[in-house]
């Protein structure tokens, strides 16, 4: 199994710590990284020159793959990593997706809520395993991941009958800062997947600040403003994000694209927080 391989003796072993830092960090956290947990001891990523970015994909290439939840080399999801994501299955909350006991039309989570979507589903639980499978495909660039995101969500999600296929846009600093977007990214390898057009269909509006270290008022007024559309939109709209977390931002993308002629959007995403 590509976790357990031993890594002694790997030559580019080493290279590939300095590529993602992501064993090193794990271990710098307290969170087991298996076998690499003798061969990776550091913990901060070395700094990256502004060129870095525009040789990954050359990287990418020739360096070998690595476990985003675990960081072992071998493949870009290990065969002991996989199992740990917790895919969500009905019964589940008819609107916005939550899993529980019995199938509802509304549940805790969404009733009162006045949500532009008409259904949420998302593949897999948004726990500790799929925190570090996120947060290596968000922060380190990581591509790879994206194939990897979509096969998960395309294994576990019916296709949806959309006329198109938009992501939520991204927060221009930060997707420019890790050098990709992953909701968009995902939405192209769905929308190859699934043999339905993916369009821009919206944008951020400028001058709305990103979201993070705002108090949760501030991020609910915030979002609420956040994008407006590009173009027309299409009747029947899939809606993609990496992350289904309070159900904002989709909700903003959403009333967005009915403003813009959709009718019925449906919301698609890799992970979902459940309470
Ligand atoms: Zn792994
Ligand atoms: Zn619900």
């Amino acid at each position: 199994m590509a976790c357990r391989r031993p890594l002694h003796g790997a030559p580019r072993a080493e290279h590939a710590s300095q590529r993602h830092g992501l064993a090193a960090s794990f271990e710098g956290r307290g969170i087991s990284a298996g076998a690499s947990r003798t061969r990776y001891e550091r913990v901060t990523p070395p700094s990256r020159p502004r060129s870095y970015r525009r040789f990954v994909p050359l990287l990418d290439a020739v360096l070998p793959r690595r476990c985003g939840v675990c960081g072992a080399i071998g493949s870009s999801l290990c065969d002991l990593c996989r199992p740990r994501l917790v895919l969500i299955a009905a019964p589940w909350c008819e609107r916005c997706g939550a899993p529980g006991p019995w199938p509802v039309r509304r549940c805790a989570e969404c009733a009162g809520r006045r949500l532009a979507f008409a259904t949420a589903r998302a593949a897999v639980v948004y726990d500790d395993t799929a925190r570090r499978f996120v947060a290596a495909w968000k922060e380190r660039a990581r591509r790879d991941l994206t194939a990897v995101a979509a096969e998960v969500v395309v294994a576990a999600l019916a296709r949806p009958s959309s006329d198109a296929i938009a992501p939520v846009p991204p927060d221009r600093d930060r997707s420019l800062k890790r050098g990709h977007a992953t909701a968009a990214e995902l939405a192209r390898e769905l929308a190859e997947s699934w043999e339905i057009p993916s369009l821009d269909l919206l944008e951020r509006r400028p001058g709305i600040g990103p979201q993070r270290g705002l108090p949760r008022a501030r991020r609910r007024s915030n979002v609420v403003r956040a994008f407006r559309p590009r173009r027309t939109s299409p009747r029947r709209v899939c809606l993609v994000d990496d992350v289904y977390t309070t159900g904002s931002t989709v909700t903003a993308c959403a009333t967005e694209l009915r403003r813009a002629g959709a009718r019925h959007v449906d919301v698609v995403c890799f992970a979902r927080a459940v309470r």
